[in-house]
């Protein structure tokens, strides 16, 4: 991918997604999340070919939050193992909102994936006998080649004193025996999860190392296995835009992860990462400028999963 064509188009994709921030908001459930600049909108791409390039706000650093889920995802898959992780969590698109609770207490016993907060909080239950915060906040690192990623304390304790709802979620889940490890830890640690703060930059490089089955770009190692990142990617494109993630797929292609920070990640497969900032969101919680922006890069670029446009030229 030539650097100069793919600058002048993400230069463009910034201007097509601008306009879309007015209509959206920033989260406010986590009052700390109000403090940030709405206006804020930043692109990044790292291509498998080495191709790095960032338009925007792409420096800035803002909290993960459920694109987290996809790191606590990826270490419970290796390190519990397939049959454990899916037999706490289904694999099935919710249709419901990230925090609701009503599929769960009424059709399930079961959260139907792992990308909602009850899917999420089950996958913290499975990782914190086995894990500290410490180490993965090191995964993170790793997977987003980002040393600088620490835990933003504030976003964490604004959680953490508003967290009534995932609490509710939590202490359901033990009622129903699919958390066995304390509840108040799960809770912790998930929401100290939410709280790392990358940039747009680090989106894409983790994006990258899932586009390319787990391997490190620049250094080669397999970092995740081949068959977690397949489980990964294809959660991503069924459940990643929580009861979006249809139309999404329909007219994007890509699948993408979205955070209430305002991040986006999306891996489009053996091909690049990409990383999206922008903190007004649309009314599921996702980032209203991702959508004309994923959209455009799709056409322009031919990455929609069913595009073989490059084949047939
Ligand atoms: N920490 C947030 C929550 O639990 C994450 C939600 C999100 O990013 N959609 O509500």
């Amino acid at each position: 991918m030539d650097q100069n064509i793919l600058k002048s188009k993400l230069e463009t994709a910034l201007k097509v997604g601008k306009p879309a921030i007015f209509f959206g908001e920033v989260a406010t459930y986590i009052p700390e999340l109000r403090n940030v600049n709405k206006d804020d909108l930043g692109i990044s791409v790292y291509t498998k070919d080495g191709v790095c390039c960032s338009v925007g706000d792409c420096d800035v650093r803002f909290t993960m939050q459920s694109i987290s889920k996809i790191i606590s995802l990826a270490v419970a898959l290796e390190e519990c193992g397939f049959k454990r992780v899916f037999s706490k969590v289904g694999m099935e698109p919710s249709g419901e909102a990230f925090n609701s609770l009503v599929e769960l207490d009424l059709n399930s016993n079961r959260p139907f994936n792992p990308m909602i907060n009850s899917g999420a909080l089950t996958i913290a239950s499975l990782l914190i006998p086995k894990f500290t915060f410490e180490e993965m906040l090191e995964y993170a690192r790793i997977l987003c080649m980002d040393p600088d990623i620490d835990m933003n304390e504030a976003v964490y304790k604004s959680e953490m004193d508003h967290v009534s709802r995932n609490r509710a979620i939590a202490y359901l889940l033990e009622s129903k025996g699919i958390i066995e490890s304390d509840v108040e830890e799960s809770l912790s640690f998930y929401t100290k999860m939410c709280s790392l703060n990358v940039t747009a930059k680090s989106l894409a490089n983790f994006g990258l190392i899932l586009a390319c089955d787990g391997r490190h770009p620049e250094t080669g190692e397999q970092l995740l296995q081949n068959e977690v990142v397949r489980v990964i990617k294809t959660i991503m494109l069924t459940c990643g835009m929580y009861d979006g993630s249809g139309e999404f797929a329909v007219h994007v292609g890509i699948p993408t992860k979205s955070g209430v920070g305002g991040g986006l990640m999306s891996v489009v497969d053996n091909r690049m990462g990409i990383g999206i900032y922008s903190p007004s969101l649309d009314p599921k919680g996702n980032c209203i400028a991702g959508r004309p922006i994923l959209e455009y890069l799709s056409q322009e670029f031919h990455l929609h999963m069913f595009d073989h446009q490059d084949e047939k030229e």
